[in-house]
């Protein structure tokens, strides 16, 4: 059986043929990673039933792993910030689904990959908080010096020996894609941070301190065809499928 990665699909406006419309949007690199390292791309679509315990717990049951994509800011009313200046787009609906399928995901013992803005919401949803504007980050920061390109935005990043993103990464040295304005400030309980930029040590990934296995990171392995990352959580998603089913 393939593992069944869902990947939390939010709404965005789209075009095509003679339409434009809201519709469920994932970008098709995260699909095509999943795709490639054996797992199943199942698509979450927001779904407001899912903020019912019973119902996320529900909808988690059908999964192996749980894939939170790339998008726009988290509300910082989620973590108790007023509203920076610099701050971008939000969807505060968005966040609450995101975090309730995190929530179940959780309470299940699945796997977790947060990648940029998921690896953001696995903090806040552990208690922690955003630097809601990294300076210069507009267009000449280090980590997103073009808006809207992956080329052109890699940096490196430092991993923790033994940790579990070194184990996905498969190095601890590590060349990113990077395309972010917001970070990880106060850290959430019970996450250690695992990477840091090597230069300005901005943290790039956190993962859970006692759980099987959550990871965040903070760049875009599904923009480098050379990264085993999300090939990781297709893997433990294995894993736990041959445990749990
Ligand atoms: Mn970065």
């Amino acid at each position: 059986m393939r593992p069944v990665i869902g990947i939390a699909t939010p709404l965005e406006t789209a075009r095509w043929a003679v339409w434009e419309l809201p519709a469920a949007l994932v970008a098709q690199n995260y699909l095509q990673a999943v795709q490639r390292a054996g797992g199943l791309a199942v698509l979450l679509p927001p779904d407001d039933r899912h903020l019912d315990e019973r119902a996320a717990d529900e909808a988690v049951s059908l999964l192996d792993g749980l894939l939170l994509i790339g998008g726009p800011d988290l509300d910082p009313a989620g973590y108790g910030a007023p509203l920076h200046r610099d701050a971008e787009e939000r969807q505060p609906e968005r966040d609450r689904v995101e975090l309730a399928l995190l929530a179940a995901a959780r309470r299940g013992g699945l796997p977790v990959l947060g990648i940029c803005r998921g690896m953001q919401l696995i903090n806040v949803a552990a208690g922690g908080t955003l630097k809601q504007h990294l300076d210069g980050g507009r267009t000449d920061g280090r980590h997103r010096r073009a808006l809207g390109a992956f080329a052109g935005n890699e940096h490196e990043v430092e991993i923790e020996q033994g940790s579990l993103a070194a184990q996905a990464a498969g190095e601890t040295r590590h060349t990113v894609v990077s395309h972010h304005h917001q970070a990880v400030d106060r850290l959430g309980n019970g996450l250690s941070v695992s990477a840091r930029d090597t230069e300005d040590g901005v943290p790039e990934a956190v993962e859970g301190e006692s759980e099987p296995w959550l990871l965040g990171v903070q760049w875009h392995p599904e923009a480098d065809e050379t990264s085993s990352i999300i090939a990781a959580l297709v893997d433990a998603a294995r894993g736990s499928d041959e445990n749990g089913s």
